[in-house]
């Protein structure tokens, strides 16, 4: 089933909801929007963009490495890394529930050549090195080469041990393979963990970070990695078509974001904690929020009650995903006041049955 199927038709739209299906849904606040009053634009294609310059810059200099490179999306900076670490016929070692496994439709293979070979993973998110290591092939002609390993943090807001993604990284190092991280949401990682974004991405040859998840900009991703490996991602990313103009428009909202979203974010964990703690009172629901966990909280409720209780929180303003292992995202357009609005609604459903 769709990931992203609602309970409720497109063709109803609140007002102002408090909208829990994911932390991209966030909306640019005024001042960010003010934010692109004195931009520097250029055409970032000529490489003119100053906007774009000294937010790649500022990238890079946060992650502790030489350059990075500006992406309109995730999926397009994580697809061109994985092909600036691989050619046609190689394989990239990827967890099989990660993100760059099942969400981003195989592009690697079907526009690169590049065989994914999914690492089995724990339910939350971490790979054994042993697992790891018997993946990557001998150099036979039976076999693909395996050139790339794939990591991912946050995997489902859960924070990965930083000493077991660091030891993945030594020993696919040591077999000669680049490391990849998908940092869609390394911020979240960071505050939880209170781990500095250089102790975070030191052990990785490239970081994919996401500015449109909890930072709350409107579009935005960047490839942080060596320069070597940035110059194979200019031209990538050019025959990908994201190669984009005066799109200092976009980075300028980045640059909000990176500059007053960070610590933020602490909110959305502490209010996923709340919302977590609240819903864990109603017996009929079986909530999933671990010890790692930043911004998610899953919550599994009974078949016979999930439409009818979609519906309920939609009539109150609340949309969530499925709630087969729903899952409820917390981000800077949800406050404190919300998540009781939403605990209450959730009690008064199991109240009223
Ligand atoms: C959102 C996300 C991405 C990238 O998604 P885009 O929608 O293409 O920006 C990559 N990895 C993870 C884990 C994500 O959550």
């Amino acid at each position: 089933m769709s990931q992203y199927k609602k309970n409720i038709s497109n063709q109803e739209k609140l007002e102002s909801p408090i909208d829990f299906r994911s932390d991209t849904v966030t909306l640019p606040s005024h001042e960010m929007l003010a934010s692109i009053d004195n931009t520097k634009l250029g055409d970032d294609v000529y490489g003119e963009d100053f906007e774009v310059i000294e937010l790649q810059e500022y990238a890079a200099n946060l992650l502790g490495k030489e350059a990075s490179l500006f992406f309109p999306s995730g999926t397009q900076s994580n697809l061109t890394a994985m092909l600036a670490h691989c050619q046609r016929g190689d394989e990239v070692l990827i967890g099989r529930h990660y993100h760059t496994n099942v969400y981003e439709a195989r592009g690697v293979s079907v526009l690169g050549g590049v065989g994914i070979c999914p690492i089995d993973t724990s339910a939350s998110g971490s790979m054994k090195v042993s697992d790891m290591l018997s993946q990557i092939k001998d150099n036979d002609p039976h076999y693909a080469v395996t050139k790339l390993l794939c990591l991912e943090n946050t995997f489902s807001g859960k924070v990965q041990p930083q000493q077991e993604l660091d030891a993945l990284a030594k020993a696919a190092h040591s077999k000669g393979l680049k490391v990849h991280l998908d940092g869609a949401r390394l911020f979240n990682a960071h505050i939880h963990s209170g781990l500095t974004l250089k102790a975070l991405t030191e052990s990785f040859d490239s970081i994919s970070i996401c500015l449109s998840k909890g930072l709350g900009a409107p579009i935005g991703s960047l490839l942080v990695s060596d320069q070597a490996t940035i110059n194979r991602a200019l031209r990538l990313r050019k025959m990908l078509g994201g190669g984009m103009r005066q799109v200092g428009v976009i980075a300028a909202y980045g640059m909000y974001a990176l500059k007053n979203n960070v610590k933020r974010l602490q909110e959305d964990h502490d209010n996923a904690k709340y919302l977590a703690s609240g819903l864990s009172s109603l017996s009929e629901l079986t909530i999933d929020y671990g010890e790692n966990q930043t911004n998610m909280v899953f919550v599994d409720c009974p078949e016979q009650h999930r439409e009818s209780l979609g519906k309920h929180l939609f009539d109150r303003n609340i949309i969530i995903s499925n709630l087969d292992r729903g899952r409820l995202v917390c981000h800077l357009g949800i406050s404190k006041e919300d998540i009781l609005v939403v605990i209450d609604a959730f009690k008064e459903y199991f109240k009223n049955i």
